[in-house]
């Protein structure tokens, strides 16, 4: 099993890259933070460990987490943010390598793994390639605000607060940039996929 790491910045386009991956070359994609809910779903070692560090106020009368009241907690905490991420963390990576078990089982060869923060978390031994994606600042920003409907401003202030793209380049095999049309990406993703990393698919 071969696994493609897609990572990038926030409006970069990881999610569209996957889902070319997978429309076009019908790679099953796992998504990081769809794994990051599952973690902390009501019923889990994940919530149970989060409700210990952080006291019954971060739950809702549902049983399920409040996000804004634990986000609220770890904004300007450095240390309670660490806390957070090293309970959540263990779990996110548990539930990958359950799905990447699962696909195993079912005879995938390979797969793509969106993954935001594969970078920042140093994930690098959970993929065997990673592919940074990148697009011009400004058009990212047209992207998070028509597509969340929040200000230039906080797009561009949430942007800022991530890791910048030259610093990640260092530690990811390819970029891919998406500064173009859809159909754009589409070319330029497949290609890449042809020239580098196909060719892992046979030495197994
Ligand atoms: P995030 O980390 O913020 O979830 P992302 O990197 O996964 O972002 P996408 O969700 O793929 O980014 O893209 C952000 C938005 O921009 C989406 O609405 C997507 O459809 C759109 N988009 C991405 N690339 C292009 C493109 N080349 N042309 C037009 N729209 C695009």
């Amino acid at each position: 099993m071969k696994i493609l790491g897609i990572t990038g910045g926030i409006g970069s386009g990881k999610t569209a890259v996957a889902k070319i991956l997978n429309r076009e070359l019908g790679a099953p994609v796992i998504d990081a933070d769809d794994l990051a809910r599952k973690a902390v779903e009501p019923g889990t070692p994940g919530l149970t460990e989060v409700v210990e560090a952080f006291g019954p106020a971060v739950v809702l009368e549902d049983g399920s987490l409040d996000r804004k009241a634990l986000a609220a907690i770890v904004f300007h905490d450095e240390k309670a943010r660490k806390r957070l991420n090293g309970i959540v963390h263990p779990q996110v990576e548990a539930l990958f390598y359950k799905k990447v078990e699962e696909e195993k089982q079912k005879g995938t060869s390979w797969l793509v793994y969106d993954c935001p923060l594969m970078v920042e978390e140093k994930l690098f031994h959970q993929a065997d390639r990673i592919w940074l994606v990148r697009a011009p600042e400004k058009e990212r920003i047209r992207r998070i605000v028509a597509r969340s409907g929040i200000t230039e401003e906080e797009a561009k202030a949430r942007m800022d607060a991530q890791m910048p793209d030259e610093e990640k380049e260092a530690y990811v095999h390819s970029v891919v940039w998406n500064d173009g049309s859809m159909e754009a990406l589409s070319r330029v993703a497949v290609h890449l996929w042809e020239k580098s990393f196909k060719i892992l698919l046979s030495i197994g």
